[in-house]
Formats: C-alpha cells, sequence, structure tokens
C-alpha cells in the first residue's frame, strides 16, 4: 500500500496533551512572575527613595549643625576681642564677614554679664526700627548662658517681618572671669531654607515646624505631591521643640521603565491571546487528524477489501498508487510497483499495441466504459486475463493528474465462456453430422425402394428381351414402371434439396450497409478473440436491395470468417479484414478482403463444390450456400487474388428499381 497507515504511537499522543497542558501552567506562572518583577521593581525603587531621603535628611542635619558649631566656635573665638576696651577694625570685619557669608547670622550683640548692652552688629539701635523690635533678648538663656558657662540657644520667635528667629548665647570668659555674652540672632529662614544647596532644593521641600506642629519657616508655600515620602527630625540645637519635616517632591514620571511595564503587560496579553488561539488551533488540527486518521483506516479497509485492483498513473504513465487487489491480480508488491514507468513488468510484448488502442480510444470518449481486455503476466509467470477500465483522475484544482484504472480479474469467466463456446461449437458439429448421417440414411432408405424397384424392373426387362416370345405390351407396362420409379426418386431427392435449402428467401428492401454492420457485430467477439482487426469502409446513401438480410447477412459472416481463417500465418499487424460496400452501375457490390495464404489454382477450381474443404474441421458446404444464396438473389458470388496476397471475394446484388 501507498499510504502510510501506521496507528499513531499511544506516547506521542500523551507528550502532545502534555506539552498543551505545560501552558496551562506556565502561563499564569509565567505572568505572575511578571507581575512580581513590576511589583518588586517599583517597591524597590521606592526603598531606595526613601533610603536616598534618609540619607540626604541626615547630610542636611549634619550640615546645619556643622554650620551653628562653626558660628559659634568663630563668635565665640571673637568674644574677647568684642569686649576689649576698642573694637579692632580687624574685630569688625570679621563680625561683618559672619554677618553676610550666608551663614544665617543676621545680628551679633554683646553684653556684659549684668545683661547691659555693649555693642552690636549691625549697631543698635537698628536703622529700621522693625529690625530693632526683633531682638528679643531673651534672659532666660542669656541667663543660662552665663550662669553655666556654655553656649545656650533660644526659643524661635516671630520677627516683625513675620519670619521667625532663634538666638544663641555664647559666655565670654577671661582669666576666669565672666566678661560678657555674645549672641547671635539667626533667621531661622536663612540657616535652613535659603542657604541649602540647589540640588536639596529642587528635590525636597524643607519646612521647620515648632513644638505645636505648626509650619514656621518653609522652602515653598507648595504642599509637596508626595506626603508618603517625608521625614521629621529634631532641629536641635537649637531644640525648643522644633523639627525640620523634610518632603520629596513627586519624583518625575519614570518613563522609560513605565514604557517597559507596560510593554511587557502588553506582551503578556499578547502572549496569553496568541497561546488560547493556538490551544483552539491545535484543537480544532487534532480533530481534523483524528476525523483524517478514522477516514484513512476506512479507506485503507475498503480498499483492501476491495476485490477490482486499483492503479492509479500521472501523465507520463508512471505508477502512483497500486492497492492490494491490484498487488494479488499481477503478483507484484506495491514496493515494486510504485514510481516505475512504462513499460511495466507485467505487460506482453503485444500490450503496447493494444494499449495504443486503448489510448485512443480514451482521446476519443475520456473513460472506458466497457472496458478493454487485456492479458497480463504475472510475476510467477502466469497468464491472467483483465478486464481494465480507464478514467482521467481529476485532482483537487479540478486539473486532470493522471489516470485512475480499475483491473478485474477475469480469467476464470473468460476460460469458462471459452469452454461453453467450444462446447458449443463441438455440439453443433456434431449435430450437423447426426443430421447429415440422417438425411443420408433418409436418403439412402426413401431411395433404396424405388431404386430396388428400378433395378428389378430393368433385370424383368433383360429378362423378357433375352426371351423369344417378347410381349411388346409387357415391355412398355415395365418401362412405364421404370420410369415411375425414377420420378418418385427424383421427388424425394428434391424433397431434400427443399429441406437443405430450408424455405424460400424472405425479400424485403434492405440497406447493405446495416447488414454488414450487423454481420459485424456478429462476429465480432470471433474477431477480438482470434486478436485480429475487422475493418469497415461502407460507401453511404446505397440504394436499398431487395434481398433476405439473414442470407445476405450468413454470406458476410461466412466470407469474413473464411478471410480470418486464411489469415491463421499472417503477422499481427496485417491480421485485417476489410468488408467494403460500394455502388457500380446497377448494382450493389460488397467486398470481403483478407491478407491471407491466397487460393492456389487446383482448389480454385473446387471452391463452390459442396464438402470440398482443406481444414481439418471444415464442413465445405459454406461457399457453395454462398453461392445459392447468390443466385437466389439473382446475384454473383465470385473471388480474386488480393494485390498485397490474400483474396477479394465479391457479391453482387442488383439494385431495385436500377
Ligand atoms: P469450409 O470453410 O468449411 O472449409 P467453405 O466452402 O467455406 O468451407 O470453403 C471451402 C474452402 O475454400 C476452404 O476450405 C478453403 O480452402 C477455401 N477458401 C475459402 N475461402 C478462402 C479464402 N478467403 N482464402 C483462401 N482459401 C479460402
Amino acid at each position: 500500500m501507498t499510504h502510510a497507515d501506521a496507528p499513531v504511537p499511544q506516547a506521542a499522543t500523551r507528550r502532545a496533551r502534555w506539552v498543551g497542558r505545560i501552558s496551562y501552567f506556565a502561563l499564569p506562572l509565567f505572568l505572575a512572575a511578571i507581575a512580581a518583577l513590576v511589583w518588586l521593581t517599583r517597591q524597590y525603587d521606592a526603598d531606595e527613595q526613601r533610603s536616598t531621603l534618609i540619607s540626604d535628611v541626615l547630610w542636611m542635619e549634619q550640615n546645619l549643625r556643622f554650620e551653628l558649631d562653626r558660628n559659634e566656635a568663630d563668635l565665640q573665638q571673637l568674644g574677647p576681642d568684642l569686649f576689649a576696651p576698642r573694637l579692632e577694625r580687624q574685630t569688625e570685619a570679621r563680625l561683618a564677614h559672619l554677618l553676610t557669608q550666608g551663614r544665617g547670622l543676621v545680628h551679633i550683640l554683646w553684653r556684659s554679664p549684668d545683661g547691659a548692652l555693649v555693642g552690636a552688629m549691625p549697631p543698635l539701635p537698628a536703622p529700621d526700627p522693625d529690625e530693632a523690635a526683633d531682638l528679643s533678648l531673651a534672659e532666660t538663656p542669656f541667663q543660662l548662658a552665663r550662669n553655666i558657662g556654655r553656649p545656650t540657644y533660644g526659643p524661635p520667635y516671630p520677627g516683625s517681618n513675620g519670619k521667625h528667629r532663634f538666638e544663641v548665647h555664647i559666655p565670654v570668659w577671661s582669666d576666669n572671669a565672666s566678661k560678657g555674652v555674645v549672641t547671635g540672632i539667626y533667621s531661622l529662614n536663612d540657616i535652613v531654607v535659603r542657604d541649602l544647596p540647589w540640588w536639596f532644593s529642587t528635590r525636597y521641600r524643607v519646612a521647620v515646624l515648632d513644638s505645636d506642629g505648626r509650619e514656621i519657616a518653609a522652602k515653598s508655600k507648595v504642599a509637596p505631591l508626595s506626603p508618603q515620602l517625608d521625614y521629621r527630625i529634631p532641629f536641635e540645637p537649637p531644640g525648643h521643640g522644633l523639627s525640620l519635616q523634610i518632603t520629596a517632591y513627586k519624583p518625575d514620571t519614570r518613563w522609560i521603565p513605565l514604557l517597559l511595564t507596560a510593554s511587557i503587560v502588553i506582551l503578556g496579553g499578547a502572549i496569553v491571546w496568541s497561546v488560547r488561539q493556538l490551544r483552539r488551533q491545535l484543537a480544532r488540527r487534532q480533530q481534523a487528524e483524528v476525523a483524517l486518521r478514522a477516514e484513512s483506516a476506512f479507506r485503507k479497509a475498503m480498499e483492501d477489501s476491495m476485490l477490482t485492483g486499483m492503479r492509479a498513473r500521472d501523465l507520463d504513465g508512471r505508477l502512483t498508487y497500486v492497492n492490494s487487489a491490484f498487488c494479488r491480480i499481477t503478483g507484484y508488491s506495491a514496493d515494486e510497483l510504485v514510481g516505475l514507468r512504462p513499460p511495466l513488468p507485467y505487460w506482453l510484448p503485444n500490450h503496447i499495441e493494444q494499449r495504443q488502442e486503448l489510448l485512443d480510444r480514451l482521446e476519443d470518449i475520456g473513460s472506458t466504459p466497457d472496458g478493454v481486455e487485456l492479458r497480463f503476466r504475472r510475476k510467477n509467470g502466469e497468464m491472467v486475463d483483465v478486464l481494465l477500465f480507464e478514467a482521467p483522475l481529476i485532482d483537487a484544482s479540478g486539473r486532470q493528474a493522471g489516470w485512475m484504472g480499475s483491473v478485474l480479474d477475469i480469467t476464470e469467466q473468460k476460460r469458462a465462456h471459452e469452454l461453453t463456446q467450444q462446447q458449443e461449437e463441438r455440439l453443433q458439429a456434431t449435430s450437423r453430422l447426426i443430421t447429415m448421417g440422417e438425411m443420408a440414411s433418409t436418403l439412402a432408405h426413401e431411395l433404396n425402394q424405388p431404386l430396388t424397384a428400378i433395378a428389378s424392373y430393368a433385370d424383368g426387362c433383360l429378362h423378357h428381351l433375352q426371351a423369344t416370345d417378347t410381349d411388346r405390351d409387357e415391355l412398355l407396362d415395365i418401362q412405364r414402371k421404370i420410369g415411375r420409379q425414377a420420378r418418385r426418386a427424383g421427388e424425394i431427392i428434391r424433397r431434400v434439396h427443399d429441406f437443405v435449402r430450408r424455405s424460400e428467401p424472405r425479400l424485403d428492401l434492405i440497406d447493405l450497409n446495416t447488414v454488414v454492420r450487423d454481420a459485424a457485430s456478429l462476429i465480432e467477439a470471433d474477431v477480438r478473440k482470434r486478436r485480429m482487426q475487422l475493418v469497415l469502409d461502407l460507401a453511404p446513401a446505397l440504394p436499398p436491395v431487395k434481398a433476405d438480410a439473414v442470407m445476405i447477412e450468413q454470406i458476410v459472416v461466412n466470407l469474413v470468417r473464411n478471410g480470418m481463417d486464411a489469415m491463421r500465418d499472417t503477422s499481427p499487424a496485417d491480421r485485417k479484414v476489410h468488408v467494403a460496400t460500394r455502388l457500380e452501375g446497377h448494382s450493389a457490390i460488397v467486398q470481403v478482403t483478407d491478407h491471407g495464404c491466397g487460393i492456389p489454382a487446383d482448389t480454385a477450381a473446387r471452391l463452390f463444390e459442396p464438402f470440398f474443404t482443406t481444414k481439418t474441421e471444415g464442413m465445405g458446404m459454406g461457399l457453395n450456400i454462398c453461392r445459392s444464396i447468390a443466385e437466389l438473389h439473382h446475384g454473383r458470388l465470385t473471388f480474386d487474388a488480393a494485390p498485397g496476397g490474400g483474396t477479394i471475394f465479391t457479391l453482387t446484388l442488383p439494385v431495385e428499381n436500377a
């Protein structure tokens, strides 16, 4: 068989099912992993931001502390010079430097231990009266600083311009005696907010809250949009419940990770969608595969159970498919046959001729509805008779892809048919012999009587003639009796002749061409059996002939059969009997020509004699009867040697109304 119908192994089906299931588990896991990745990335981002915030805040706190400590140290260093009897220019310059270097100090004043103002920078009273009012000069931290001898910070208080301030009091000692206290007044806003580095202020909003949580200084009035990222630390020094609140501004939208995340989500969705589509398609394909497998198993079972051999060939004649019945008929396996080109191993030498005939017929009518009889040679050398039906093989696109042939093994039927035919022929020959024997014995019996009577009358007559006294009357009587018996014998012979001729012909107006065609169809089977050919060449518009159609048919059949008998030794290609009709003057002519052995002169002389035959199984009556029939119709039957060898028999019949 050419189809690969091996059942799909179970393991493969199971594997396919597993592969299908993997996507069920793998896909949600994949999506969950992506979601976790996105969440973790965001979380990591948030942590990162928070830790950055914390470290920045710590940096800021450090910075502030460093600034305050530095100011404290500078003021402490300046202290003794401030309480000197005369303020040095250099001291003034250092004071001015402290106030103008953006270190948060807006005022510096120095007082004697009893609180009396010794000096101030900028000098008091201030040129701006508001500025003067801003000085709280709180006593408690002042006293605390003086008493404990260490710098002390005062609580914040609002200045006249609404901006809060705070003070640092630094005691000044000389020779173990308190010289006074230097007070630095800080603008809360300046030290915390104004002097922030730019990178800090672009990232964070900085605010100072008092002990009640009220905002007393802030970098900007705009509240940050990301309140979740803020940090509060005590602002110490100066202390007194002050705290710093640092809030991160909403960071810039980070487009690249966002786009990446979005594209991952979209791609994930696309993967889910395509996996679903793939699964659907896979399911459909699996269904189709199952259906196809069932269909092909059914077809294989059907083809294997068929008794008709099937074979397909492409347009070049190459075998493309054979079924098991075809393999049984030819004895070759499918592997041995498929792919072969002509000549095929089961062909006989004359197959090419028969094939040509088949191809011609196919070209004429496109298929062979009644089949062509062929003979194949099996692989083991046996002959097999087959009936081949051929039809075009049309592919799915409607084009002819080759030929499909079905082959029936008719060896047995043919053998049986030939056997019955032979038996029938033998029976006919026997019955003819019996009839003839009967006829001969009847004839002998019937004729015996008158002949015996004639013989005895003749004896009596002789006897009388030899005697001296011859009675003339008696002799006359005997002669009359002899005559009567002879007439009776003649009557018997005529009766038998009538019987042999059977009946009078039934004369009708007939078309000779139709009769020839009918005769051809009668003998066709015989022609084919003998592998001969019958070629008709009929003249159109032949006038009708008055004749017995059955008898004329008998002549044609007889002449064709004789012609075929004569061609037994002729080469296969020349084994043709031509039957032609034509009009010649007032006669219609039927001419039967063969390419046989011809008729030698000695045979020619006796050809029409009854019982003359050169064949072992012949009767020798055929031509005799044919000629009688021709004469019955007022016609003639003649013969001639054919130009290329063989014989031409010519039947001439008069045309009606001619
Ligand atoms: P039968 O066919 O029984 O022999 P026929 O009367 O038909 O009787 O033929 C007599 C003989 O004439 C044949 O045996 C054959 O020798 C010869 N004969 C007839 N037709 C032909 C022919 N076409 N070619 C050669 N010989 C022929």
